[in-house]
């Protein structure tokens, strides 16, 4: 099969123009192609009146000499062989094997070390402190409508992780050179996703939709052999000589396995206590704070796609934005969610943290995104826990300038902007549940980042027309952007003071976003299962 790269067609191109192209870039004739295989597609919006959509196409053709044909397109990089991109199991697991690998945590991480390992025979056994994303949807949503929080139920904990109730975007910027996010997605799309998301370059997948996949996902695991329980908190992990002997849960049961993999997402405060408090090596890492903003969705699609605005290839308009402050600070969108709501993400009680989540098809009236001021551990001392801490102060004080009722602090960008005080929302109704307490949001983080949020607003409205309208709305506050701890990990996977100690995913440092933690979740399985075979093999 031969690749063609940065294949360039207007956005209103007819169904012929990509067999046009072929036919003439390779010289061939129409008998000699067989198949155009689209592997990717995305779009050049830079002129918003002249976009373009731009394709990888892998061609397969009968009675050509592709050698011959690659060898004549030699200097040029945007014709070349296609890469095997197949999914390759590294084992399987042996006949007569008893241990078990045990998986903490049943977010995208999680349920791709289970997934994988499944596949694999390792019969995996995946314990998760939520419920099943069933009655975890039932709990989320009454939150959403009567302020009554389930601490172990919510936005953060329960099956399917913190990116459940999502825009449930899957694209990344890690390195990938083994396709491991192709295999996710082609197991996404096994569970129920729609097949486009194999191939665009912003894929998403959104909330409905991720709830059903990820219970077919789980009904696949237990057909494999791996079993899933839910309710079921891992309160301390058992290790003896530095080395893990399995894990004790809230009701005091002991499970015995010398392979435990910590998926535990970024919001597991009290799990990252215990396993500093068991002395797993962890270091403070940098993460970002700040507010939700709301415009009209019409706003931003207007800005970025002009007269092509609703174009159905183009869908709702995202933006990505960043600004470097001179007080050193970067400022930057995080998390934008078309077309979507902003989302009461709290996992504790008596805290608001905001987040944004939308449906397949971004159709709610605001777009959102988080405007998010990037810290480092100097900020809190160096100390692992510390950021923690931070966040913790950060939720807490806005519980109580929310009105201490699980609403939001509110403000419009124009007051925010003049330091003013919070007046009624105007044409940006902000979309928050349970609701908002319009206010001065002056207070609502360090003065470090009200001032670098201060100045990077209206340079980000120099970029987006009417991005800094005084309507705009801001919520806070984000606090929950990535994980405020790194558990370290060698080469191997391992806990790098710890054996038999996998920390995966995003909790533990490695991973920012659905894609990457499900990729992370394939490594993870990869090293677990070549290390249980090693082990198998010598004893
Ligand atoms: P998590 O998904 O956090 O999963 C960890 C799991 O471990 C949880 O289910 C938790 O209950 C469980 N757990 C923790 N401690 C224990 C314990 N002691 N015992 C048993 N179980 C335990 N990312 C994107 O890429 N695209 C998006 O559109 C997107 N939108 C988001 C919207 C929202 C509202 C939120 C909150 C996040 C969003 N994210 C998005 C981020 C994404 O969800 C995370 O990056 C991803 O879920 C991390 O996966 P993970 O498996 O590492 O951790």
């Amino acid at each position: 099969m031969i690749r063609l790269n940065q294949v360039k067609l207007p956005l209103d191109h007819d169904e012929a123009a990509l067999q046009d192209f072929v036919l003439q870039k390779l010289s061939i004739s129409a008998e000699q192609l067989v198949d155009i295989h689209v592997f990717k597609r995305g779009y050049d919006a830079r002129k918003k009146n002249q976009i373009w959509l731009i394709y990888t196409l892998d061609i397969t053709l009968v009675e050509v000499d592709e050698p011959a044909l690659l060898a004549s397109f030699a200097d040029d990089q945007n014709v070349r062989v296609s890469p095997d991109t197949d999914y390759k199991y590294v084992t399987k697991a042996p006949d007569g094997l008893t241990e078990r690998p045990i998986v903490i945590g049943m977010g995208p991480c999680g349920l791709f070390v289970g997934l994988i390992l499944a596949q694999m025979g390792f019969k995996p056994i995946i314990l998760e402190r939520g419920k099943s994303v069933h009655e975890r949807a039932k709990d989320t949503f009454r939150f959403w409508r009567t302020s009554e929080l389930n601490t172990e139920s919510n936005v953060q904990f329960g099956e399917g992780g913190a990116g459940t109730f999502s825009d449930g975007k899957l694209y990344s910027q890690v390195k990938d050179p083994g396709f491991k996010g192709l295999k996710v997605k082609q197991e996404f799309v096994a569970a129920g996703a729609p097949a486009e998301i194999i191939y665009v370059s912003k894929p998403h997948i959104g909330t409905y939709k991720l709830v059903t996949m990820v219970e077919k996902m789980r009904r696949e695991i237990i057909r494999l052999g791996g079993e899933v329980r839910f309710e079921t908190r891992v309160d301390q992990i058992n290790i003896s000589d530095r080395k893990v002997t399995g894990v004790t849960l809230r009701n005091g049961e002991v499970l015995n396995s010398k392979y435990v993999i910590a998926a535990i997402g970024h919001s597991a405060r009290d799990t990252f206590q215990m396993l500093h408090d068991q002395g797993v090596y962890m270091q403070a890492q940098s993460f970002s704070i700040g507010f939700r903003i709301e415009h009209k969705q019409a706003m931003i699609d207007k800005d970025r796609f002009g007269s092509n605005a609703g174009h159905p290839i183009l869908g709702a308009a995202d933006y990505k934005l960043v600004h470097h402050c001179k007080n050193g600070r970067s400022v930057y969108s995080f998390c934008m969610c078309p077309g979507g709501v902003v989302v009461a993400a709290t996992s504790e009680e008596h805290a608001v943290v905001t987040n944004g989540m939308s449906q397949y098809s971004r159709s709610e009236r605001n777009a959102n995104s988080a405007i998010v001021v990037g810290i480092n551990p100097s900020d809190f001392d160096n100390d692992p826990l510390q950021g923690v801490a931070l966040q913790r102060k950060l939720e807490r004080n806005a519980y109580v300038m929310g009105g201490s009722n699980y609403d939001a602090p509110a403000q419009m960008v124009g007051d925010f902007l003049a330091a003013g005080a919070g007046k009624p929302f105007e044409n940006v109704e902000p979309s928050y549940k349970p609701n908002v307490k319009m206010t001065d949001l002056s207070d609502a983080l360090p003065a470090y980042a009200i001032d670098a949020i201060r100045e990077a607003l209206p340079a980000f409205g120099k970029k987006i027309r009417g991005f800094d309208n005084k309507d705009s709305m801001l919520t806070g506050v984000e606090t929950r952007t990535s994980s405020p701890v790194q558990i370290k990990r060698g080469a191997d996977y391992q806990s790098v003071n710890t054996k038999g100690l996998y920390p995966a995913g995003e909790g533990a440092g490695y991973a920012g976003g659905i894609l990457s933690a499900g990729i992370d979740g394939i490594s993870i399985a990869e090293a677990v299962a070549l290390d249980m075979l090693k082990e198998f093999e010598n004893s």
